[in-house]
Parts: structure tokens; C-alpha cells; sequence
């Protein structure tokens, strides 16, 4: 059987909220068979569960918000991607303050967090949500047009393309694809930092917004270059972000997905548009584990090592 997945043990981590710019703690926590990942508010008089799901998204502007009984968390996607990236099913994150950490601006701290605590299998089929018909988006017309669509595939795998016109950004691959089941999602896609630019980020601080970012959590560009004095991580780091993006507010859906996802210009808003019409169409998807792990797609009985 293709089991479950948890953490052994708990695990700390402390930074800023990229938006807030709050000091925030998390605990991470391991969670028994089919809890879910839930978010926990413990700085709230009364702590607050937030159940993650694709309609507990509220508030997708700049960043993936959940919430349930009107508590918040902010900017949840890159722990999200972390934990697809590592096939946590299960796990309880407790959080002092309305935002996650930025960390690095990246998923790689929690990746090297969760694998820290080290992976526990559980007994509990892991399930899956299998895409059989698909499923679109899509919002304006010719140079504005955005989409996003998920097709049958036995495995996961992702196509992302961007249209930046800058610069620094039309210097490197403005499309990029990855396979889940290549396992190389720590090392291809985790360490890839989300970007700005100059020229919004003044506006967003004027808006108390991006209050914790800097040249440490973020790629900063200005009108015609890469700031950062080390450079890119990769050479596609931008859109390969996107990427990392879209695995996070994909994994809100609860399950892993079997699907082929592609998106062109598409974002966190889009990305939680087209889970709700998957939902909505009951005969797209159907939910199924794998007795034998040889059923399961290649590269997923292992997505990463359990010890
Ligand atoms: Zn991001």
C-alpha cells in the first residue's frame, strides 16, 4: 500500500512575514492519519483551527490566504509546495502571528525543515485526486489572456510560462516544465525565490505591504537588472518560482493531484480558480489510493526518503 505521510518528530522556525514584516513563529507537528494539514492560530485567545481546502482561500492578492471563523493566515504557499514536494499528507502547523515566514523567499528552508524532522509513514492508504476529464480557466483575450488547465496524466507534472517584458527577466527561460516523478523537486524547483521589482515595492510599502522583504528573501530588480549581488539560483529561477507557486495553492486542494497542470500567465488567484471548477465537476475527478505500490505513477512511491 502507498501509505501516508508525517512528520517523526516537531520542528521550530522563526522569521518575518514578507508582507507584515510581523515576527512569527511556526511549529511543525505531526498530525495522525487523514488530519489533513491543518493550520493552527496559537496566538488567538482561542486557538483557531484553518483546515486547509481549496474554498477555505479567501484572499489571493499577492499571496495565498486561508481562513476559517475569521482567523487568517497569509502567504501559505511555499511551506504548501514544501510539503507536496516531500508527500506530507499529514500535519499540524501552529503559527503565532497572521503570516508565514518568508524564510528565504523560497521552499527550500522548510524543505530542509521538514526533512530535518524526518518523514514517518503511517498506516493509512495515501489517496490521491485523479483528473479524468479536463478542466480549464482562462481570462482575457489575445495579449492578455491567462490560463490555466489540468488533463489526465498518470503522474503529475506541470508546464508554466510567464510574458515578462523585462530585461533581466527575457534573458532567461520564460517557460519551464517539470515532472513529479523525476524526485527532483528539492533540487530543481524548491530553491527558487519569489521576485519584485523596484518600482513596486515602494508602492507596496505605501500600502504596508513586502514590510519583511529585502534583498535577502527576494530577487529585487530594477528596471533593467537583477539586484541581488550573487545572482539567480537558476537560470530560469522566475518562472521556475511560478512553479513552486502553483505546487503550493494546487496542494491547498487537500490531495495530491494525478494531472497533467498547464497555465499560461496564470497566478495564485487563477491557481484556486481552477481548483473550484475541478471541484465542481464531479465527473473530472475521481479520488483513488494504490494497493501496490507498483500501481502508483513512476517516482511516487518515494517522492522523498522516509526514515
Ligand atoms: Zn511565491
Amino acid at each position: 500500500m502507498l501509505q501516508q505521510r508525517t512528520l517523526k518528530s516537531l520542528t521550530r522556525a522563526v522569521g518575518v512575514g514578507l508582507h507584515s514584516g510581523q515576527r512569527v513563529e511556526l511549529t511543525l507537528r505531526p498530525a495522525q492519519p487523514d488530519t489533513g494539514i491543518v493550520f493552527r492560530r496559537v496566538d488567538l485567545p482561542q486557538p483557531v483551527d484553518i483546515p486547509i481546502s481549496a474554498t477555505a482561500v479567501t484572499d489571493t492578492r499577492l499571496a495565498s490566504t486561508i481562513s476559517h471563523g475569521g482567523a487568517k493566515v497569509h502567504t501559505v504557499e511555499h511551506l504548501m509546495s514544501a510539503c507536496a514536494g516531500l508527500g506530507l499528507d499529514n500535519l499540524y502547523v501552529d503559527i503565532t502571528a497572521e503570516e508565514v515566514p518568508i524564510l528565504d523567499g523560497s521552499a527550500a528552508s522548510f524543505v530542509y525543515l521538514l526533512q530535518s524532522a524526518g518523514i514517518a509513514l503511517q498506516n493509512a492508504p495515501k489517496r490521491f485526486i485523479r483528473v479524468i476529464k479536463p478542466v480549464e480557466v482562462r481570462e482575457g483575450e489575445g495579449k492578455n489572456a491567462k490560463w490555466a488547465r489540468l488533463d489526465p496524466y498518470h503522474g503529475y507534472k506541470l508546464s508554466f510560462e510567464i510574458e515578462f517584458d523585462h530585461p533581466a527577466v527575457n534573458a532567461t527561460g520564460q517557460r519551464v516544465e517539470f515532472d513529479f516523478g523525476s524526485g527532483q523537486y528539492a533540487r530543481e524547483i524548491a530553491r527558487a525565490r519569489t521576485f519584485g521589482f523596484t518600482r513596486d515595492v515602494e508602492m507596496m510599502r505605501a500600502n504596508g505591504l513586502a514590510l519583511g522583504g529585502g534583498l535577502d528573501n527576494a530577487i529585487v530588480m530594477d528596471d533593467v537588472k537583477v539586484l541581488n549581488a550573487d545572482g539567480l539560483r537558476y537560470s530560469d529561477e522566475f518562472v521556475k518560482h511560478k512553479i513552486l507557486d502553483a505546487i503550493g495553492d494546487l496542494y491547498l486542494v487537500g490531495k495530491p493531484l494525478l494531472a497533467a497542470y498547464s497555465a499560461y500567465r496564470s497566478g495564485h488567484a487563477m491557481n484556486n480558480q481552477l481548483l473550484r471548477a475541478l471541484l465542481a465537476r464531479p465527473d473530472a475527478y475521481e479520488i483513488v489510493d494504490f494497493e501496490h505500490r507498483s500501481q502508483a505513477p513512476q517516482g511516487f512511491a518515494e517522492p522523498a526518503p522516509a526514515w
